[in-house]
């Protein structure tokens, strides 16, 4: 990785609270309550051709992740989504990533934080592909994580809270470890659930088949995708899943902002074909996406 720039070394501005700072004193104090406890949220965004895909719905989301962990962003919705903008802008990024992230502050360090300042930062940075290209072409390789998704009871599993990434990031590096290129995860029940940072898709006999997400992310390119399905005329079934079902299944791919459409070739011991529907649903993604935005629902 010698040719990865660290994250806090990058050149440029980004969006820190209301304004635009230089890239690298975008800095917080050690002591900060979103790093001790988790009280974090976060989206992660492309842009593609300099329109950033779905910015209302996934700023509504960031909004919704905030409400849920009672953190008040102190900002519209509408400040936020031109803040992603002016971000992207001031890189000169037509395609890449944008984060913003939304955390309490130093005021208060306990679990009780009713006090902290709510923080939003908003960076953008070239990302080409989730998965390498080869990868996705022959499709990606997957172990069964021994982490389970959350019961909704146990953690705010509809929040894109960053304390939710903790068996995410243990469930990747120990697939990693092993070669695999990730993970995925069952829930809590041992239904089938998603991946590390996407949502998981079964095709079967010309249906589509995805878990419901009901202790996970319904992620905004699931729904996508879903809607590109119905306009193909092909099924979508959303129900409960098992491990079982991966014997059967034809074909496998995973969904998500950042890994977009993505085939997967391999889980545990069961082999995929990178099948026709992955592939419809992967172009009509892409062309999507690079539409003008006025004309983007899918
Ligand atoms: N699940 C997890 C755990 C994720 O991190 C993501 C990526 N945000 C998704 C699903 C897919 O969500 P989206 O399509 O909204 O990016």
């Amino acid at each position: 990785m010698a040719d990865v720039i660290p994250f806090d070394q990058r050149s440029g501005s980004l969006w820190y609270d209301g304004k635009m700072v230089p890239w690298t004193d975008a800095k917080t104090h050690v002591l900060t309550h979103g790093l001790h406890y988790g009280s974090s949220v976060f989206e992660g965004e492309r842009i593609y051709g300099g329109t950033i895909y779905k910015l209302k719905e996934h700023t509504a989301r960031l909004f919704k992740s905030a409400e849920v962990l009672g953190m008040t962003i102190p900002f519209t919705q509408d400040q936020i989504s031109a803040a992603c903008i002016e971000a992207a802008q001031a890189q000169n990024i037509k395609d890449g990533y944008i984060r913003p992230v939304v955390f309490r502050g130093s005021e208060m360090m306990a679990v009780s934080a009713q006090n902290t300042k709510i923080h939003v930062a908003i960076a953008c940075w070239p990302w080409p592909s989730y998965f390498s290209p080869a990868e996705k072409l022959k499709g990606i390789r997957l172990e069964i994580s021994k982490w389970r998704r959350p019961a909704a009871e146990t953690e705010p599993v509809h929040a894109k809270a960053a304390g939710l990434y903790m068996i995410c990031t243990l469930s990747k590096h120990a697939a990693e470890a092993e070669g695999w290129h990730d993970a995925l995860m069952l829930d809590y029940r041992g239904q089938l659930a998603e991946a590390t940072g996407a949502n998981l898709f079964l095709v079967k006999d010309g249906v589509i088949h995805t878990p419901t997400p009901d202790c996970f992310l319904n992620g905004i390119t699931r729904q996508t995708v879903m809607a590109l399905a119905a306009k193909r005329g092909i099924k979508v079934v959303e129900r409960a899943m098992f491990p079982e079902e991966l014997a059967t299944a034809e074909e496998i791919f995973i969904t998500g902002s950042a890994a977009e459409v993505t085939a997967v070739g391999q889980i545990a011991d069961h082999h995929y074909t990178v099948g026709p529907i992955t592939r419809q649903l992967r172009d009509d993604y892409e062309a999507l996406v690079r539409q003008p935005a006025k004309s983007q629902a899918a």
